[in-house]
C-alpha cells in the first residue's frame, strides 16, 4: 500500500517535524531519523529502504501470532460491518464482549472468571489501582489502600500505572508516585545479588514485601502487584524461592495479589499465563499486548470470584472507558485466541520452540562479553558484562554498551532492544527453528562487533 512513498529522508524529516514519539530522545530523532517500518509477514518486518529486519521483540512484546495474519484483518473487518462501536456502560453489552469474557474466563487459571475490558494496560493497571481500593472500602476497610510495587517494575505509562511501576527516571518527570504507592527492591540475583545463592537472594526479596507488610500495618495495605517477568526492566527473571514465598505473604495477611501478565500472559512464558509457568494464584490478572497480539489495542483486568462479589454486590463501582470492550477489539482478540488454541501455537511453544530456543540462548553465555543467559519460555536477556565472575558493570555509564550492541543488532537487521547494559528478545511464538537460528546467528555477529569497539 505504502509501495510509492515519499524517499525515506522526507518521511523522517516530516517525522521529525510533527510526530512527537513516546519514549525517544527527540534530539536524537531529529539528527538521525527514525527507521520508518513499512511492511510485515511472520516475524519479518520491512522498512523504508526496504531491509528485512527480523523482529525479536515481537513489535513490543505483543505480535504473539506474527504479521499478516488474514483472519485477524477478517475478523476485524466482518465486525466493523457488524456493528463497529457500542458501549457497555448502563447495563448494555454486546455479542463480542459476552463471547470474549467467557473465553478469557475459561483460559484464565483458578477461579479468575470475570473480566474488566480496558484499552491498554496502562488503563487496566489504573482499573486495578481503583478496583483493589473499592474492594476494601466495600468490606469496610478504606483504610486499606496503599499498593506495594517493585523497583524497576513496570506496569505502564499513566499517572497510577507508572507510579506501580518502579522507573525511577518516569517518576522524576511526572511527581510520581501518587500518594499510597509504594516500592520494594526487585528480585534480580544477577546486578544485586551479592555473595547470595540465587535461591537465599529469591527469598530474601520476597521477604522484603512482609517487612514493608509490617512496617505500615497489614490493615492499611491493599494489594501486592508485580510482573511474573520482569519484561521493561531487563526480563529479570526470578529465582525459583522468590513467588511462592510472595504467594504466602499476601495469603498471610490478606493482601490481594495482582499479576502483571501484560507481557507474560497468552504463551509468552511457555504456558498461557506466566502465574501458571511460577505456580501463583493471583487475585487479579493485567493482560493487554498478546490479546489481540497487537493488532488492535485492548486490556484487560481479569479477576476472581471473591474479589468480583464485593464489586458487583456493592454500589456501582463509578469506573470504565469508552474504549472497554470495544466489539471490533473483542472479536480481534476472540480470533486471535482460537489461533493460539487451535493452530497449536502456544501448544507449540511448550514442547518445541521454547526448548529450542532456550538451548540456543543459553549458549551465548559463552562469548567474553555474556555474563548470565537467563530465558523463560519466549523471553530472554543476556547480562554483558566485562568480568563474568565477579558479574562486573562496566566502567562506562550504565546502557553505553548495550546501547552499542543494539545499534549493531539493528546494522545487522535485529530487532534486540538494550535495557541498560542488558539485552532482551521476545520474539513473535511463531518463530520457527529456522529462524531462530539466524537470530542466534545475528546476535553472536553484534556481540562481536561490540566487543570490537569497546576495545
Ligand atoms: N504492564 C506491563 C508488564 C508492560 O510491559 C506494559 C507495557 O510494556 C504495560 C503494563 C503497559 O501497557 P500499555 O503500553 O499497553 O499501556
Amino acid at each position: 500500500m505504502f509501495e510509492n512513498h515519499l524517499p525515506t529522508a522526507e518521511l523522517q524529516a516530516l517525522d521529525a517535524a510533527h510526530h512527537m514519539h513516546p519514549f525517544t530522545d527527540g534530539d536524537g530523532l531529529a539528527k538521525k531519523g527514525a527507521r520508518i517500518i513499512t511492511k510485515a509477514k511472520g516475524v519479518w518486518v520491512t522498512d523504508s529502504e526496504g531491509a528485512e529486519i527480523l523482529d525479536g521483540m515481537a513489535g513490543l512484546w505483543c505480535v504473539n501470532v506474527g504479521y499478516g495474519r488474514e483472519e485477524l484483518v477478517e475478523a476485524a473487518a466482518r465486525q466493523m460491518r457488524q456493528l463497529p462501536f457500542y458501549n457497555t456502560f448502563f447495563q448494555t453489552s454486546h455479542i463480542p464482549a459476552i463471547q470474549l469474557a467467557k473465553r478469557l474466563a475459561e483460559l484464565a487459571p483458578g477461579d479468575l472468571n470475570h473480566v474488566f475490558f480496558n484499552g491498554s494496560g496502562s488503563d487496566s493497571n489504573d482499573t486495578n489501582i481503583r478496583m483493589v481500593r473499592r474492594y476494601w472500602q466495600a468490606l469496610e476497610k478504606p483504610e486499606k489502600n496503599v499498593i506495594i510495587s517493585r523497583w524497576n517494575g513496570y506496569h505502564g505509562s499513566t499517572m497510577g500505572a507508572a507510579s506501580l511501576g518502579g522507573m525511577k527516571g518516569m517518576h522524576a518527570q511526572g511527581g510520581l508516585p501518587i500518594p499510597g504507592v509504594v516500592h520494594i527492591d526487585q528480585p534480580d540475583w544477577w546486578s544485586e545479588g551479592g555473595d547470595l545463592t540465587p535461591e537465599a537472594f529469591g527469598l530474601a526479596r520476597a521477604r522484603q514485601l512482609e517487612e514493608k507488610i509490617l512496617e505500615i500495618g497489614a490493615e492499611n495495605v491493599a494489594a501486592f502487584i508485580g510482573e511474573p517477568v520482569q519484561g521493561a526492566g531487563g526480563v529479570i527473571v526470578p529465582p525459583a524461592t522468590y513467588w511462592p514465598e510472595i504467594q504466602r505473604i499476601c495469603r498471610q495477611y490478606d493482601i490481594l495479589l495482582i499479576a502483571d501478565e501484560v507481557i507474560t500472559g497468552f504463551g509468552r512464558t511457555g504456558n498461557w499465563f506466566g502465574c501458571q509457568t511460577f505456580g501463583i494464584t493471583p487475585d487479579i490478572m493485567t493482560v493487554a499486548k498478546g490479546l489481540t497480539s497487537g493488532y488492535i489495542p485492548m486490556g484487560a483486568s481479569i479477576v476472581s470470584d471473591r474479589v468480583a462479589a464485593v464489586i458487583n454486590g456493592s454500589d456501582e463501582f463509578a469506573h470504565g472507558y469508552t474504549y472497554s470492550g470495544h466489539p471490533v477489539a473483542a472479536a480481534v482478540a476472540l480470533e486471535n485466541l482460537r489461533l493460539l488454541d487451535e493452530d497449536g501455537i502456544v501448544a507449540r511453544v511448550a514442547a518445541e520452540t521454547a526448548p529450542y530456543l532456550k538451548a540456543k540462548w543459553e549458549g551465548l553465555a559463552a562469548h567474553p562479553l555474556v555474563g548470565e543467559a537467563k530465558i523463560v519460555g519466549m523471553m530472554g536477556s543476556i547480562a554483558l558484562t566485562p568480568n563474568k565472575e565477579t558479574r562486573a558493570k562496566f566502567a562506562s555509564k550504565s546502557g553505553t554498551v548495550g546501547y552499542i550492541c543494539r545499534e549493531r543488532c539493528f546494522a545487522n537487521n535485529l530487532v534486540m532492544r538494550h535495557v541498560g547494559d542488558r539485552m532482551i528478545i521476545s520474539p513473535p511464538l511463531v518463530i520457527t527453528p529456522a529462524e531462530i537460528d539466524i537470530l542466534i546467528a545475528r546476535a553472536l555477529k553484534s556481540l562481536d562487533e561490540t566487543l570490537v569497539r569497546i576495545n
